[in-house]
């Protein structure tokens, strides 16, 4: 075959031909509904800016598996006094999946003074109502979500919550976090690294314990797999593959 034969355009999701580009019609109905009712979850919870101190800090939304999402940084926070901007369409995207699945939810909802995956477990309310939460509801699988910087080489990144010396070493158990549920790592790669070799952003690797392998603070996933019964990761996402804007 000649090589200036260029290859037909193929829809990026069913792989067939598709004379139109890279998604077929129904696929791109489909991918523009969920993108609008993303905004609209992402939209119901507080601005930026906005700090409601007499109204509960985060809540929790009821689900029909045993497998919660977490999203401690959809909004402005603070570590340390310091405001640190949310991470944004981590909460829209658990809202999403609890719609989706029937996954149980506990989403910020206001910036207050404090940091959900960083203080101590004593000055921390929504690690606290987590735990209670977690016990009480039988959750086996705990999801913690966050959202890091477009300039991050990998699409996603898996944190499993080591114990590391100050030079990085992991030392003793590689994956405290996941309990009896070792094949959690293995199975997001396969499911997301087909996809992401298809998407148009510059980073498409699944990481494990890179930068924020959500063992070098009090993390969510450390100390809720540390003082219940589930297992649990924490799922960095490139800004790439959360903002649809
Ligand atoms: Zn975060």
């Amino acid at each position: 075959m000649p090589s200036s034969v260029s290859p037909k355009p193929r829809c990026i999701i069913c792989r067939k031909n598709n004379k139109n580009g890279t998604l077929c019609p129904g696929w791109e109905i489909i991918l523009n509904t969920v993108i609008e009712q993303l905004k609209a979850l992402e939209a119901q919870l507080a601005g930026s800016g906005d700090e409601k101190k007499d109204e509960a800090s985060f809540f929790f939304r009821e689900g029909r598996i045993p497998i919660l999402v977490s999203a401690p940084h959809a909004v402005d926070h603070f570590r340390n006094g310091k405001r640190k901007w949310a991470d944004l369409y981590t909460g829209g995207i658990a809202l999403y999946l609890h719609e989706v699945t029937g996954c149980h939810v506990i989403c910020s909802t206001c910036a207050d003074t404090s940091d959900p995956n960083y203080d101590p477990y004593e000055q921390n309310p929504y690690q606290q109502a987590l735990a209670e939460y977690v016990e009480a509801h039988g959750i086996r699988f705990v999801i913690d979500l966050h959202g890091a910087s477009a300039e991050r080489e990998y699409a996603l990144e898996i944190g499993t919550a080591p114990d590391k010396t100050a030079d990085g070493e992991i030392v003793g158990e590689p994956d405290p976090s996941l309990h009896e549920y070792r094949f959690v790592p293995g199975l997001i790669e396969g499911i997301f690294e087909p996809l992401f070799a298809k998407a148009d952003a510059p980073y498409r690797d699944v990481v494990k314990n890179r930068i924020f392998d959500a063992g070098s603070q009090n993390t969510v996933t450390k100390s809720i797999t540390g003082r219940t019964g589930a297992a649990g990761v924490q799922l960095e996402i490139n800004r790439a593959y959360r903002d649809p804007e």
